[in-house]
């Protein structure tokens, strides 16, 4: 394993979490493919050297298929545009965006601003994109080569913090390259001449947050709100491998009480599905051995999942009209920023639902 940000080598004392053979999550079988479904190995490791936690191996899970996103992620964009904006860091005509794989844009927020896909420009963003990239160093120099001389790029990321202390271990998935901490994408982006000014937090996926950063020739901190982020990753010791060295456990507790869960539902003869066909549904329904007898059906808003089947379970994705035809007495919601969304456009379903990640029997 050699780091993707510093080059530094690690090795198996630097696993944080190792989940074995997962299907690989891109992969969405037609339910008519005999399979078995392709895996890869799937674990985590934290460099020594920057404390950068990361995937390890070099699997190419392939292209992403598209997916709607939960409201409640507009609603950072819209917050931490309106942030920057009020601090003049949006000032400037260009905007360039490296944006998630997944699908989701901010530039259409930015309606006064012109957009340009090579180059340099005023305003860079990076919604979830510099995490997909295998080699960290380079998409860094990347995205400050993009950035104009007195510009400014806002870097998105899902708080390494955040999943440490909420042992988030399913944030772990084949193509999500890093887990950032604030300390660490401060020293990544710091390699390649970027140095952060500002950050804002907000409480998508438990704790994500916005770093606004500028070349360090025309960087000056606008308050303390990085160096806030900084001293509570040092005090979690977040950098070090034993910051996260309970996720395993956390794994296989999630494992326990999702089987105990179905079982008594299996016992009670109630019906269950789940909704989105999310990422960190497919590892553990596949760890927990479960399949389309236990969760009848996925509901999904995405058509390009529709029609298809989660990896290694192979429970069918269907459009989220369709779960209701199921009769379900249960709905597992993979993500927990759905529930709301799910109760308003599923009304009959409001009364139903059950967080995945909260199950118990
Ligand atoms: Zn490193």
């Amino acid at each position: 394993m050699i780091c993707r940000a510093c080059g530094r080598a690690g090795g198996r004392d630097d696993v944080v979490l190792d989940l074995g053979e997962q299907p690989i999550t891109q992969h969405l079988p037609d339910p008519a493919d005999p399979g078995p479904d392709p895996r890869a190995p799937l674990a985590m490791w934290c460099c020594r050297g920057c404390g950068l936690a990361q995937l390890a191996g070099e699997v190419d899970p392939g292209p992403e298929v598209v997916g709607v996103e939960p409201t409640a992620v507009r609603d950072l964009a819209r917050s931490a545009l309106a942030d920057a904006g009020e601090r003049g860091l949006l000032d400037g005509a260009t905007v360039r965006e490296f944006g998630s794989p997944h699908g989701g844009t901010w530039l259409d927020l930015l309606p006064g601003h012109r957009v340009v896909t090579d180059g340099v420009a005023e305003v860079v963003i990076d919604s979830l994109g510099l995490m997909h990239e295998p080699d960290q160093a380079r998409a860094a120099g990347r995205l400050a080569a993009a950035l104009a001389p007195d510009g400014t790029a806002l870097v998105q990321f899902h708080d390494l913090a955040a999943i440490a202390e909420q042992r988030q271990w399913n944030a772990l998935r084949h193509g999500h390259y890093a887990y950032y901490s604030a300390t660490a994408l401060v020293r990544l982006l710091g390699a390649a001449g970027l140095v952060p000014i500002h950050a804002l937090r907000h409480d998508l996926y438990g704790g994500s947050v916005v770093l606004a950063l500028r070349h360090r020739a025309a960087a000056h901190p606008l308050d303390g709100s990085v160096a806030e982020l900084v001293a509570r990753d040092a005090a979690l010791g977040i950098t070090e491998p034993a910051a996260l060295a309970g996720m395993g456990a956390a794994a296989a507790e999630s494992v326990r009480r999702l089987r105990r869960h179905l079982a008594a539902r299996r016992a009670a003869g109630d019906r269950v599905v789940a909704y989105g066909a999310a990422s960190r549904a497919v590892a553990l329904f596949a760890m927990a051995g479960v399949g389309a007898g236990q969760v009848l059906a996925v509901g999904d808003a995405s058509p390009g999942k529709q029609g298809r089947a989660l990896p290694g379970s192979r429970i069918p994705v269907v459009a989220p009209e369709r779960l209701a035809d199921l009769a379900p007495d249960e709905v597992l919601v993979t993500i927990p920023e759905l529930l709301v969304e799910l109760a308003a456009a599923r009304p009959e379903l409001a009364d139903r639902l059950v967080r995945l990640d909260r199950v118990d029997d």
